[in-house]
Parts: structure tokens; sequence; C-alpha cells
């Protein structure tokens, strides 16, 4: 064990401490705040006197879909439709690892409960994105059934609602159109929507050619030309480029008054991505493929990001994706939740806007890719975008009712 004189050593001969231990409560104490933010409570109980005892946690399927549903003991019931392009990889982890925890609890639990179900049955060894998006489901569905039980939307039972109306930017993910193209397909999405910000592609994701840098030295200038000086344009990478080509793009960004500039650098590359954000002006996003609470933190407390993107399902739900937004706060950042297209997922990112007071002005949309029938209660359609806003739902729970024909073609998945 190294004792007070080695330190005094170390420090003398110039080899600096690392950081863990440097700033352990540096920074006017933000590294206790973010770890206060880490463990603080998220499900409001105020309201929540009686205990909600969950009777069956069940996984169902129709053709290509899946929901979880949960039912407690006093026959509150709760759906959550999964991400159709994940869950087919991943239902038995969910079906075997996941639900069981959940059965005979307490609703109210629910902080305890996203733990519990890590470390249970060594669960901790299948960290990763793939095991959040599992209890993701479960808890969106605990969270919809406490909301039908108590009549109060989703964002209500984890946070004050402060909005009630968010604007939207619309995402397009095409890169294999040339510039034209993209802004061709922008400008309908803006006409579609009324939306006042829109995302593109940059790079050739997880790397770039020279026909992809082309691509992106054109398309820059061109959205902005072709769109005009209104519009809040941002952009995605998705980790394409190294440092000095992230930088490069990123001062042709700012040129061109861009928005923010998502995941510049490889995702897991924590140092690169502060070594982009400490080089350029234009706002530095990222976190969408993030499942560590703890690189959350090290991202936060050493202003590698300055717009923090948690995905609600891939990093595990509501609960652990509000201890984000908490530590975003205390350091003074943004948060925008990245949104994974598939089972509603707009309607979360809507919720989650609902009540996180740092949230970013306008949340990620990428229109219905779910193709069910389904409605908002109380509007009777499904979510759309007038004049670029949407209204958050106010329903309880989810706040919105799927057609009753088409959930009894449901079969419960039995492994
Ligand atoms: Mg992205």
């Amino acid at each position: 064990m190294i004792d007070r004189r080695d330190l005094l050593k170390l420090a003398t001969a110039g080899m600096l401490l690392p950081p863990a231990l440097t700033l352990a409560s540096g920074k006017n104490g933000l590294r206790e705040r973010l770890l206060a933010a880490q463990s603080s409570p998220v499900l409001r109980r105020d309201r929540l006197r009686d205990p909600i005892v969950i009777e069956s946690v069940e996984l169902l399927r129709r053709d290509e879909q899946f929901f979880v549903r949960v039912r407690s003991k006093d026959g509150a019931q709760g759906l959550a439709l999964t991400n159709k392009q994940i869950v087919r990889h991943i239902y038995p982890l969910l079906s075997t690892r996941v639900m069981p925890r959940f059965v005979g609890r307490d609703a109210r639990d629910l902080d305890k409960l996203v733990h519990d179900v890590f470390v249970w049955g060594q669960n901790y060894k299948w960290q990763g994105l793939g095991f959040w998006s599992c209890v993701a489901w479960v808890e969106f569905a605990v969270l919809d059934l406490i909301g039908n039980l108590v009549g109060a939307p989703l964002g209500e039972l984890v946070g004050e609602r402060i909005r009630d109306r968010s604007a939207i930017y619309y995402a397009n993910g095409d890169r294999t159109s040339s510039a034209d193209g993209v802004v061709d397909q922008l400008e309908e999405l803006i006409a579609i929507s009324g939306a006042k910000a829109v995302k593109f592609k940059l790079g050739a994701r997880m790397n770039y050619t020279d026909a992809s840098t082309q691509r992106d030295l054109e398309l820059i200038p061109l959205a902005r030309k072709r769109l005009g000086d209104e519009l809040t344009l941002f952009t995605d990478s998705n980790s394409s480029y190294d440092v000095p080509l992230a930088i490069r793009i990123g001062r042709l960004l700012e040129e061109y008054n861009y928005g923010f500039f998502e995941e510049p650098v490889q995702f897991d590359h924590l140092w690169e991505t502060k070594a982009v954000t400490d080089a350029l002006d234009i706002a530095v996003a990222g976190g969408e493929e993030e499942y560590s609470m703890r690189r959350f933190q090290w991202l936060i407390e050493n202003a590698a990001l300055d717009i923090v993107q948690p995905d609600l399902l891939f990093f595990g739900g509501f609960v652990r994706s509000i201890r984000v937004a908490r530590m975003a706060e205390a350091a003074g950042l943004r948060i925008v939740p990245h949104m994974s297209g598939f089972g509603l997922g707009s309607l979360h990112v809507l919720h989650f806007a609902s009540v996180a007071p740092n949230s970013m002005d306008y949340q990620e949309f990428k229109g219905d890719k779910d193709g069910l029938p389904y409605e908002v209660i109380g509007t009777g359609k499904p979510l759309e975008a007038v004049d670029g806003k949407i209204d958050i739902p106010s329903g309880p729970g989810l706040g919105v009712r799927f057609d009753p024909d088409y959930m009894k073609q449901l079969k419960p998945v039995v492994l």
C-alpha cells in the first residue's frame, strides 16, 4: 500500500497523481455532486401509499413485435413495446435473466429493483447495451402500470412536469445518397413536420473514406445554403473520424453555424472525445452507446462532452437516465436523450423532456417506425409533429392505447 511519504515523493518527482486521486474533492465538489446524483431517488413515492406487488411479467409476441406486460396483484397492467430490431436477438436474456427478478416485488421499490436485477444471479457479467435494454423494457412496463394505477403520465412519476410540448429535430439516417439527395430528404422531413431543426449523417459510420469525406465537405455548406440560416442543423458522425479529421470537420461546422456535432470519434474512446471537445467551439454530443454510469461520470466530470445523450433504452430506462441528467445538470451541461427509433422511442424521450430541467429545446424524432396501430390517449391519433412541435401525452402511463384487436393476437413467449 502506498503511504503518504511515497505520495509526496511521487509529487516532488513530478509524477502527477491520476485524476481519480487528485480530483477526490476538487472542482468545487463536482465529484461529490456527481456521486450523489448517481444514487439519488428517482421514482416519486409520495402518492404511492400502498404496496404495488408485481404478480407477473410476461413477454408477448406477434410476428416481429414483442411486448412486455406487467400485472400487479390488484389487477393493474402496464405495457412496453420493445425495439423490434434489438429484441429478436436478445429476448431469451430478457425472459430468463431480467423478467423473473421483478415478480413478487413491490413496484414502488423501482429504484432498488433496477440495481438488484443488475447484481442478481451474476447478471453484472452480462452488462452491456443488450442487458440494460432488457431492464429498460421491464422498467417502462412497470412505470406504465404505476401511471395507470394513479392516473399520472409516465414523466410525472419520475419528476415535476415542466413542459407540455416540445420542439423536435427530425433525424435523417441516409449515408448512401448524394449531398443534394440528402438535402432533398431533409426538405421533405421539414415539409411533413414543420421541424425547425434537423440532423443528418456524416462520415462512413465507424470509419471514413475519401469518398465519405468528399461528401461531408460538400454536404455541410450545401445544407446550410439550401435550408437557410434560420434552421438549426445538427450532425452525427457515428464515430467515423480520428481526432484530426474530427477537428477539421468541426471547424467547417462552426463556419456554417451548426448546432451540435454528435459522436465525432470512436464512442468509447473517452480521451479522444475529450480532445475534440476541448479543441472545438461547436458543442460536441455523445453517449448513445454508453451503458456505464461511471463512464458517464468520467465524461461529465472531465467536460469531455458538451451535450449528454443517454439512450433511454440502451442505458436501462428512466431511473438511470434521470440520474445522468442530474449529473449533467450538476456540471451545467445540457441533456438530450438519444432515440433508438423503434419501440415508440419518441414517446419516451418526450416524457423524459417533460421533467428534465436541463433538457435541450429539441427532442430527437424519427417519425413512426413501428407501424403499429395505436393512438395517443386524448387525441385519438398517433404521435405527430405540428409546426415542429409535439404535445407531450398527458394520459396515464405512456399515454397511448394500442388497438385491442391487434393486442388480442399477441401470444406469450415461453422459453
Ligand atoms: Mg447518433
